[in-house]
């Protein structure tokens, strides 16, 4: 299990002082399941379902759940590779959800940039790594001549740990690690302001998951960047993030600054998962009283009525099965989704 242990711990200070970049409102992506001939709709799959949140400049606001919960959806629906059913994605006090696609390529698809589990899959793999990091740049006319779009190309690669004279190089003859470093270099290409790494370093050995977290942390540094971090790992979580969501069935259940949220997780939910994660003490690490959680995780094509995790939830009462419980505050900066709390 990564402990966190061999990173730097990364000295920068704290954003609550900043602007806000992304305001999310009532989030919705649902998507409709067809059947017959006909190919009607007869229901819907709610993998997103009503995510509030705010994100600050300089923050890395990491998103945590188990496989299936909506986490990687909202990843997408934010920058727009899927549609939103309803509700809205400000990015710096623009709603780039209702921006018409030549907008969407102009105005924010330079500033927000995605990073993915499997770099491989995203990699083309008849070209070469420097075409491949050059498109994006020729793409957008950045840089006067194509020399220049060259050596900037040569710059991201050192800027990313490898070797210039690597642009020569196909994808196939990377290592996964190396391959999470040119991702990231594409990321970077278009000098983005919100990056969104959906499960980086999941398919990672741990000494390599390390090295590409200390990476992302040193460039957030350089770059000024934003991340939104989306694992199904608490422990890198809990060591990139600023604060942390967690997400069950499509919604929000916790959301609360890191320290908090590890300290004194309130969510019935979040409690369950964090029971599972080893707790740092001075002389090693220790463990919580174990929660273990009872019955599957439901489908989110037919979720519980009232509070979603109620099927699952030790403290469940009879309110939890009708009333959908609000998503507030609690505590300052700390918001639960939670009659427990009403
Ligand atoms: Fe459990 Fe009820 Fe709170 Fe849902 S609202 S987490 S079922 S106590």
């Amino acid at each position: 299990m990564y402990t966190g242990k061999q990173l730097n711990q990364n000295e920068r200070p704290k954003p609550s002082s900043e602007p806000e970049i992304l305001h999310v409102k009532d989030l919705k992506k649902y998507f409709p399941i067809k059947a017959g001939i006909m190919q009607k709709t007869v229901g819907h799959v709610k993998a997103v379902d009503g995510v509030n949140l705010t994100v600050k400049k300089g923050e890395t606001l990491g998103i945590v759940g188990e496989s299936g919960c909506g986490k990687s959806t909202f990843g997408r629906t934010l920058i727009r590779l899927y549609e939103p059913t309803d509700g809205s994605i400000h990015f710096n006090n623009t709603d780039i959800t209702s921006l018409k696609e030549n907008q969407l390529r102009r105005m924010i698809r330079r500033q927000i940039q995605m990073i993915f589990q499997d770099p491989f899959a995203s990699l083309n793999p008849r070209k070469t790594v420097g075409k491949i990091l050059l498109e994006p740049l020729a793409a957008h006319q950045l840089y006067r001549s194509n020399n220049e779009r060259w050596e900037k190309v040569e710059e991201l690669l050192e800027t990313v740990g490898l070797n210039r004279t690597y642009k020569d190089r196909y994808p196939h003859e990377f290592s996964g690690g190396q391959r999470q470093r040119i991702g990231i270099a594409r990321a970077l290409a278009l000098k983005p302001e919100l990056i969104i790494a959906d499960e980086p370093v999941s398919a990672l050995d741990v000494s390599i998951q390390a090295q590409i977290i200390n990476l992302m942390e040193d460039l957030q540094s350089e770059f000024g960047l934003t991340y939104i971090f989306i694992s199904h790992d608490l422990s890198v979580v809990r060591h990139i993030s600023d604060r942390v969501g967690v997400m069950y069935l499509g919604k929000m259940m916790e959301l609360a600054n890191k320290e908090d949220l590890f300290a004194n997780p309130l969510h019935p939910y979040t409690r369950a998962l964090m029971s599972a994660v080893p707790v740092p003490r001075k002389n090693g690490l220790a463990k919580r009283e174990r929660i273990i959680l009872t019955g599957d995780l439901p489908s989110p094509a037919n979720p519980p009525k009232g509070c979603v995790f109620h099927t699952r939830c030790p403290h469940a009462m009879p309110a939890c099965r009708e009333a959908v419980p609000a998503f507030k505050e609690v505590q300052p900066n700390h918001f639960i989704a939670c009659h427990l709390y009403e």
